[in-house]
């Protein structure tokens, strides 16, 4: 097989996001408001798309330079990209490297796509249970709304 070799800027320190389904980092970068992110520090953001992957034939990576993720932060990457892998290099050196795991509760980082809900209408942060990790379904812990597929949507920092 013929396989092309493509790099993506190499960071020494930072976080590098592998195994993305192909054509979700970008929605990963928006919810995790990467774009301000990188205005704000002028560090290095690297978005890969459609990479060629042995396991998964077409992946996207993302590689941010001196961030290292908060709990809400590997909960988005864990529901849009279930088998990503997270790996932490210091000094470029590869420090650690895991797995995401999908939380089986999340904060406030999806909105409930019931107009009516209290979350909708007062300064009330969501939280949603994860009822099935893939297909992704979530319920709403306030007015118990089940929801899956395009009803998902992310609350966008940028
Ligand atoms: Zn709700």
């Amino acid at each position: 097989m013929n396989q092309r070799t493509v790099t993506i800027a190499k960071i020494k320190t930072g976080i590098v996001i592998d195994h993305i389904p192909s054509g979700k980092a970008y929605l990963i970068s928006q919810v995790l408001g990467l774009n301000a992110l990188a205005r704000e520090t002028g560090d290095i953001i690297a978005i890969g798309i459609n990479f060629e992957s042995p396991s998964m034939k077409k992946k996207d990576i993302i590689k941010v330079e001196n961030l290292s993720l908060t709990r809400d932060m590997l909960n988005v990457v864990a529901l849009i990209a279930p088998i990503a892998t997270i790996t932490r290099i210091e000094d470029g050196e590869v420090i650690e490297k895991h797995r995401v795991e999908t939380p089986t509760r999340i904060g406030d980082i999806v909105l409930c796509p019931d107009r009516f809900c209290v979350t909708n209408h007062e300064q009330v942060p969501g939280k949603f249970d994860v009822v099935n990790k893939d297909p992704l379904m979530l319920k709403c812990y306030y007015c118990e709304t089940e929801f899956f597929g395009p009803l998902i949507k992310y609350k966008e920092k940028n």
